[in-house]
């Protein structure tokens, strides 16, 4: 049996006031993993694109979740750079 790897993928955005320079922002993110061999879960079990979906979801969730900073001010005032860590 051939096994051959694809990719989970889910692209989000969001806007909003930037709390850095008061204006407004937009943000694009792509979230993304492969399903292979190695991509395991804590037990060891290989991720089935169902659990990669959910996981990529909570990601996106707490993303959006987060305020909506420029790129230009993440640099800018780094108490905030933990917020586009993920
Ligand atoms: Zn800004």
């Amino acid at each position: 049996m051939r096994t051959t790897f694809s990719k989970v993928e889910i692209c989000s955005s969001k806007s909003g006031i930037c709390p850095i320079c008061k204006k407004r922002a937009e943000r694009r993110k792509t979230f993304c993993q492969t399903v292979n061999p190695w991509n395991t879960d804590s037990e060891g079990n290989m991720k089935t694109r169902e659990i990669i979906n959910s996981e990529l979801r909570v990601e996106c969730r707490a993303w959006k979740s987060k305020p909506v900073l420029h790129a230009r001010c993440e640099t800018i005032d780094t108490k905030w750079r933990d917020y586009e860590a993920i």
